[in-house]
Formats: C-alpha cells, structure tokens, sequence
C-alpha cells in the first residue's frame, strides 16, 4: 500500500501515536533536563540538585522571616520490620517522589498527598557483604526510568509509572565483597555508577552504561595498573591501563588494592568531566604496600565520552588511616569566573583545586584536631606527615605500634554531602570532632574476608559535642560560623535563596539556620535519626522541603565509644514533606 492508499483508519492510528508520544514527551526526563536541574525549581532530578551537586536550590520563598511557619504536609513509613540506616535523598518528577529505603527498596509517592503509588523490593540473596550498614543514597531518573543500585551490586531500571523492572544490570561479585549504595549519576544519556566493598580488597571502578538499556558503554577501574575498556559494537575493547601497572603497588599488591567508589559522583558539563571520590587502598595495613597506591583516596576526574582519567589529585598519598577521598568534588564559579572545586576530605582537610586540570589552589583544616599530617604543602600538592603518627609497622610480631589519630577513619566528613550556596559563595560542611586508637596486624587476602589488618577505636574529642556544621569560605579557609551537634552529624546539608541552610541531626530534628549567622530558626522532631540530606521544590506556586529520617550508617556499626555515647538513638524509616503553614 502506498501513501495515496492509506486507509482513514490508518491515518487516525498515526494521528493518535503522535498525540501520545507527545503527551509522553512531557513527562520524561530528558538530558536537557538534568543538565538544567539546578535553575529549574519545580522538580529535583538528581542527587545533589543538580549534577555539580552544589545542593543549593534558588527557591526563595521560605526564607529567615517565616521558616518558623514550616509545618509537615505529610510523612510515609517505609515500614517492614528491618530498618537501619537510611540515608537517601528523594528526587521528584512529574508529581512523584521516587525514594529508595534500607534493604535494596524503592518508593513512588504522589507528592501532594504522600499515596504510595508502588513500591519495589529487591531480593537480596544471604551472604551480602555491605561493610557499612544496609543504606542506599537514592535514585536517578532518565527517560521513563527510575535507576538505582542494590546491595548485592546490581543496577536496576524501572518504569516510573508502574514500577516494573525495564533492565537489571550487575556491576560486580557480591561474594567478593563487592555492593553497591550510592545514588547514580546521568550524564549525556549515560548512567554513572560505582562499587563499594574497599574493606573486603576489591578493585574499584567507574563505569558508564547506556540509561536506556543499561549497556556498558565504558568501564575504568580505579586501582593503578588494572585495564579499563569501551564498547565499540558489540564488543568491549581494551581502553588503556589506569596509569602504569607496579608504578606505586608493589608485587601483586595492585591486585587487590580497593579505592573504592563508593559515594555520588559529580559532573561538570564545562569540563565534561565526571568527577569520581576514590576509597581507602586495601589492606589498611599501610606497611604490607609502600608506595602512593594510586588511584585510591583520590579525587578523579574522567572524560565522560572516552572514559580514560584526565588528571588525578590524591588527597591522602599512601592512606594508613581509612581516610577514603569519596568525598563529593563540587564545581562552582568564582566572582572572578575561575572554574574551581571543592571536597571536604575524609582527613580533615578542605581542597579547593581548578576543576579543569586538578591544580592545587588552596587547603585548610575544617576539623580543630588533624594529628597525621602538619598541612598541606600548596605547592606540591602533598601533605606534610608526621610520621611517627602513622600506626606502626608489625612486621613480624602481631601488633604494631598503637597511635592515636584526628580525625577517626569515619573522617572529618563522611558520606553526608555538604552545599555550596550560590548566595553566598560560602560551603556549608556537616564536619565530626573526633579521633582513634588505631595499630596494625598482620593480614592476607582471602575473598570476600574483611582485608583490614588494623585494630581501632573510636573517641569524641570533646564532652559537649561531637558533630560541627561549618560554614567554610573556600578562598580564605576561614570558618565563618558553626553549629555544634552533640552526636556525629551524618545527614547531609541544602542551602537555598531564602537564606537558608538545612540539616538534620541523629537526634531527629530537622533544622533551618542562617546561612551568613549560623543562626538556628527553626526545627522539627522526624521521630528518628536523620543521616540523609534535605531537598526543596515548588508545586503548584508553593516551596516544598523534605527529608528521609532513619537513624543508622557506619556509626553505630563502626563507632566504639562514640557507638556507645549515642547508643539511645531510636531506628526509623520514613520520608517527611514539610510546607508553610500559610499560603503566600
Ligand atoms: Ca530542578
Ligand atoms: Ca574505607
């Protein structure tokens, strides 16, 4: 039949196709979408309010003269009865929240009422190896899918409207330790993932996949030596060793090194660099791998289409303290439109560095108490070590020497993300006081065992608190006011052009301060620990906050007497939406 030919029916079969790819056009997330989702404030598409991560929302509405007002809309229980940590950040779309839960599960909630509209829950097989606690830091969404990672290191796709898996993908061997818990990044139709499992000796890596159907596209590990490859048709290639194989492991050391990349991963859409935190190398023992044990506690920077790392900076060079550099690098723009970033280390120190090349510009202490190193020496890039601070060697005897660390291997700052307020060119860290006992073992590696060859315990520094929200300035290093917290700060932070600045604390409350004060204006009981981050939208003409509160994480699993100190903090398991009482 030819076009002249086409019966009416036909015509009106195509007619109503187009209508409903139309209609349909509007509701997916495109990658103009993301790439705007920082300016745009009726929807939260990504971890971070937008791909730089910056947390900061321009929603001006609730602001220091009528937080007091805010009141909870509603509050949905993730319900069953296993609950731990929860520490994810929801993302909205379309008049949907989409938040994922302990335990591998994901929720779709109608955002005016809190209905659930489906739930999904992975089965997790026995024997899954999550080093630090059960969490899951949220999802991503593209096209008509809502992606997220599981514990058993599986990605997997799901319909937003119905919740029925599109694609399921696995990343990596949960038997040799490998999970997966941060909340995946999209970049150019590309959905960024990476592993956790640095304490079980693992290999990290970086891989890219098509969001549509979950094909790898590219694959980068993260442990110096190892080969990474990229799809060219339908198979996958050699793409180059990440750096030089025993340049910086000795032996077969290389072979079992960890770096995992475990947390969010940030992108620049200037730079097209996919900015990825790298964990601590395996095994803790430092003695058992001289060298610097590139890639891990690094800061690397990836070409999104090529897959290959453009530049490196490694935050802790030869780590012997579990001082993972997964922290999230956030690009922001100076007043003099220098492209810069900034990371809140694991050990203490602020970094800001070019985010083109990966040059040094400035590091500071954000902690009051660093005893492994004396500073950062700005023109080497290299830290000054103290050396006799470094646990000690046990060569052949069962421990070596004992030495007490600052901060404690669960860092200065941990997986909580902090903001940067566009405002006020300020970064707003949710910061831990506190040091360790820590020595060294003897260890070897045996899959999926714990590789760590250290002995530790965990100690506040201070009767009154352990927790310090900071406000930092990144060009002159000077705190500009902070917040203390008697137990660890472990949610996260979101500033906004109100003039706000929100956390929640383990103690349950939600809280709003000033951000040029550090003033607290306003807080709200969630009920149980928060240790995930707050975000904000507007709906129907009216700014909406909301938060997942769920005490647990690495500290209650991890933290020796500072476990001990906050032992009465309640579990919990649900997402709280929270708009002004009065309609402005
Ligand atoms: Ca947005
Ligand atoms: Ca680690």
């Amino acid at each position: 039949m030819n076009k002249k030919q086409q019966s009416l029916p036909t015509l009106l079969a195509a007619a109503l196709a187009l209508a409903f790819v139309s209609v349909s056009a509007q509701a997916v997330v495109t990658d103009a979408d993301i790439a705007n989702d920082a300016t745009t404030p009726n929807d939260v598409l990504t971890a971070g309010l937008g791909q730089q991560a910056q947390r900061y929302s321009p929603i001006a509405q609730i602001n220091a003269k009528n937080v007091g007002d805010l009141v909870p809309v509603w509050s949905f229980s993730f319900g069953g009865e296993k609950q731990r940590g929860q520490e994810s950040q929801p993302v909205i779309a379309n008049g949907k929240m989409f938040v994922t839960a302990s335990y591998s599960r994901i929720y779709a909630l109608d955002t005016q009422t809190g209905k659930k509209l489906w739930k999904y829950e992975h089965r997790l097989p026995d024997g899954i190896l999550p080093c630090c606690d059960v969490v899951n830091r949220g999802a991503a969404l593209y096209d008509n899918l809502v992606i997220f990672e599981t514990l058993d290191a599986q990605l997997i796709a799901l319909n937003q409207d119905t919740g029925k898996v599109v694609w399921k993908e696995k990343m990596a061997d949960y038997q040799a330790g490998y999970s997966a818990t941060a909340a995946p990044l999209i970049v150019k139709g590309m959905v960024l993932t990476g592993v956790s499992g640095g304490e079980f000796g693992i290999v990290g890596k970086v891989e890219a996949r098509d969001a549509r159907t979950g094909k790898l596209v590219w694959t980068r590990p993260t442990v110096e030596g190892h080969m990474g490859y990229r799809r060219d048709g339908d198979k996958m290639v050699e793409n180059g060793i990440s750096g030089e194989t025993n340049k910086t492991w000795p032996g077969d050391t290389w072979k079992t090194g960890g770096a995992a990349t475990w947390n969010n991963f940030t992108y620049n859409p200037q730079t097209n660099l996919i900015y990825a935190g790298t964990g601590n190398p395996a095994p803790w023992n430092s003695h058992l791998r001289p060298g610097d044990n590139l890639f891990s506690s690094s800061t690397l920077a990836i070409d999104a289409d090529s897959g290959k790392i453009v530049w490196h900076y490694q935050t802790t060079p030869h780590d012997g303290w579990d001082f993972d550099g997964v922290n999230e690098f956030v690009t922001y723009t100076t007043k003099d439109a220098k492209l810069l970033g900034g990371k809140a280390d694991r050990n203490g120190f602020f970094f800001v560095l070019d985010a083109r090349n990966g040059k040094l510009q400035n590091a500071f202490p954000f902690v009051n108490k660093i005893t492994w190193a004396t500073g950062i020496d700005l023109k080497t890039g290299r830290p000054n070590y103290v050396d006799e601070n470094r646990p000690g060697n046990p060569a052949e005897a069962k421990t070596g020497k004992e030495v007490f660390s600052a901060p404690s291997f669960l860092g200065g700052k941990n997986q909580m993300p902090m903001a940067y307020s566009r405002k006020t060119g300020l970064f707003y860290v949710p910061a831990n006081e506190w040091g360790m006992d820590i020595h060294n073992e003897p260890v070897s590696y045996k899959k999926g065992s714990a590789f760590l060859g250290a002995g530790f315990n965990i100690k506040p520094l201070n009767d009154d608190y352990i927790g310090a929200l900071r406000a930092v300035d990144p060009a002159t290093g000077k705190i500009v006011w902070e917040y203390k917290n008697y137990a660890p700060l472990w949610g996260g932070v979101l500033a906004t052009g109100g003039g706000l600045v929100f956390t929640g604390t383990p103690e349950g409350f939600l809280k709003a301060f000033d951000d040029k004060t550090g003033k607290e204006l306003w807080k709200f009981q969630t009920g149980s620990g928060i240790v995930a981050p707050p975000i904000t939208w507007t709906e129907n003409g009216e700014q909406y906050v909301a938060v997942v509160s769920g005490w647990g994480g690495a500290v209650p699993l991890w933290g020796g007497e500072v476990a001990k100190r906050v032992h009465y903090l309640e579990q919990g398991g649900s997402v709280w939406v929270f708009k002004l009482h009065k309609k402005i």
